[in-house]
């Protein structure tokens, strides 16, 4: 498929501008702006959600289980469209649990990452019977405590913070001191502990970052955690079922980047599954991967409301800003603000272009979509589309700041 390429960025894989302007799922922007009635919105394509899914099932051996973190995006009526796809899904929160359930997940295969999990969010964990990721041996205790209350034993997974760190991850959530997880050292001993309570266990969590476009960097990972397990696997109390390698195979987002080489991610996934540890030859190896499912299906969609000119450079006012999509502007992790790719979706392909800033309502010259972007020439009326909008978007948003209505969302 040719995708649209905003000047500097990666050919998009899913959407095109042509001679009507940007097409979603077989539509106009135009014709689906007037079916969704006001913006700003997000959409979420699901021909392209599914594309993606069957290029990484095509792509990793057949062994490895594949997850969706629901955290990239919660919204229920996507994680059922993924539910269906995938062996399971990951959760972060009570409320992400009680959607991957109504999603219809097997029990088996929902997990429960993230620190500082409370005691009330353990027991309904624990009550539903899912797999509980424990980041620390308070969380031990009190599953441990709350046992015997309960119809099952509890199943946890010790989630490892490594001792290694994934090279060129856009976002670090392992090595060196961390809040994520048991560091690698200690989990010995917290294995003893677990031995001598009512628990069962499972396996091991060990995830080194996300936003990773590097396909060597993520097998060297995958290959640490994979010969770490095997180590930590001689002070199990019972045989290693799952080892969950975590997400983090990332997309590209801005000028320059190179899309994942998923060829190369799969090809170390099928040397670690051909050369097992023996203290691993029955484990379930998992990947949850957020992001890559999801992140280029999606668009973000908002109306420009002004064109100012300011001391010669050109402002499109918007309705939308970083209160919808705080990734967008530069306020998400990024170190140095670059401008995702951004097109103005109600234009044809050859519209005449000029320099333009793509800036939202709120008042702080952070609300910004777009850094002098080569933009085709828009007026008040048009729609100014962010890409690569399908993770970490609307939820991961100040939705609260400035009070003006919360996007909309729709799956197409
Ligand atoms: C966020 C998260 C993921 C998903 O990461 P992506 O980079 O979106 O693939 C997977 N596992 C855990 C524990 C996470 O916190």
């Amino acid at each position: 498929m040719t995708g649209t390429a905003p000047r500097g960025h990666a050919p998009h894989p899913f959407f095109t501008v042509g001679a009507h302007g940007l097409l979603v799922a077989g539509q106009t922007l135009s014709e689906l702006a007037a079916r969704v009635g006001r913006t700003p919105f997000y959409a979420y394509e699901r021909a392209a959600i599914d594309a993606r899914i069957r290029a990484v099932r095509a792509a990793l051996p057949r062994e490895v289980h594949l997850h969706y973190a629901i955290k990239a995006n919660p919204l229920p009526e996507v994680v059922k469209h993924i539910a269906g796809q995938v062996d399971g899904l990951d959760v972060a929160s009570v409320a992400e649990l009680r959607i991957a359930l109504a999603a219809g997940a097997p029990v088996q295969e929902v997990s429960f990452a993230g620190p500082g999990k409370t005691d009330l969010e353990l027991e309904e964990a624990a009550r539903a019977g899912i797999l509980i990721n424990v980041e620390s041996e308070r969380e031990l205790n009190v599953l441990s405590r709350l046992a015997p209350r309960l119809p099952g034993k509890p199943r946890v997974a010790i989630r490892v913070n490594p001792d290694f760190e994934l090279k060129t991850s856009g976002m670090k959530m392992g090595g060196g001191p961390k809040p994520f997880g048991i560091d690698a050292e200690r989990v010995p001993e917290t294995l003893a502990m677990l031995a001598r309570m009512p628990l069962q266990f499972e396996g091991f969590h060990i995830f080194s970052g996300s936003q990773n476009l590097q396909a060597a960097a993520i097998a060297e990972a995958q290959r640490n955690a994979v010969a770490l397990a095997a180590r930590l696997a001689s002070a199990a109390p019972a045989p290693v079922r799952v080892l969950n390698l975590g997400g983090g195979f990332g997309i590209p987002y801005f000028p320059g980047e190179v899309p994942l080489d998923l060829a190369e991610v799969a090809a170390g996934m099928r040397e670690l599954v051909a050369q097992r540890p023996p203290a691993l030859r029955d484990s379930q190896y998992t990947v949850e991967l957020g992001r890559y499912l999801i992140g280029e299906a999606g668009i973000y969609v908002c109306r420009v409301i002004d064109r100012k000119i300011s001391r010669g450079q050109v402002f499109l006012v918007t309705d939308g800003g970083l209160h919808h999509h705080l990734a967008a502007s530069g306020n998400f992790g990024q170190v140095l603000r670059k401008n995702y790719p951004v097109v103005i979706g109600t234009r044809p392909a050859d519209s005449a272009t000029e320099v333009a800033s793509v800036v939202g309502p709120l008042c702080t010259p952070l609300d910004l979509l777009a850094d002098r972007a080569v933009l085709s020439r828009a007026e008040p009326g048009d729609l100014a589309v962010v890409l690569q909008s399908g993770a970490y978007g609307r939820s991961a948003s100040p939705l609260g700041f400035l009070s003006h209505p919360a996007p909309t969302e729709i799956l197409v």
